[in-house]
């Protein structure tokens, strides 16, 4: 894919401001000594209008390169902790598989039709009406 020409245009406007902050901050620093000279006052308004400039355009101008950069550096975090990841995707698939089978265990026995009787404590059908192990009526 083609680099969108903008980018190209910023880094241009990028280098141009520098080159005016430099030349903002010559004057300014020729006409320390004389606070009312015209080259103070140039050099007050540009050198720092620039230089905030230049920074500005340049890193529009740089995104390209930078985002390759940090995506770069994300690649080579996930490598470095490639076996702490791994660690991590188990851990949570068995948290998983754990819960799965809590709840369906859960479920198996909420479906089971089988109550205590409560003369004789023995497993019983929930519709009996007599308990099959001591005869007493439910
Ligand atoms: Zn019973």
């Amino acid at each position: 894919m083609d680099k969108p020409k903008h980018f190209l245009i910023f880094k241009i406007l990028g280098f141009v401001f520098l080159f005016i902050a430099c030349f903002g901050f010559y004057k300014l620093f020729t006409g320390f000594g004389d606070f009312e000279s015209n080259n103070f006052m140039i050099g007050m308004f540009l050198g720092p209008i620039s230089i905030f400039l230049t920074f500005v355009f340049l890193s529009i101008g740089f995104r390209p390169e930078l985002s390759k950069l940090s995506t770069k550096s994300v690649k080579y975090i996930q490598e470095e902790n490639k076996d702490d990841l791994r660690d991590i995707v188990n851990t949570n698939a068995q948290i998983t598989k754990d819960a799965v089978t809590t709840t369906v265990q859960a479920v198996k026995e909420g479906l089971e039709d089988q109550i205590y009787c409560k003369y004789c404590g023995n497993k019983i059908d929930k519709d009996s009406v007599f308990c099959k192990h001591c005869g007493k009526k439910l």
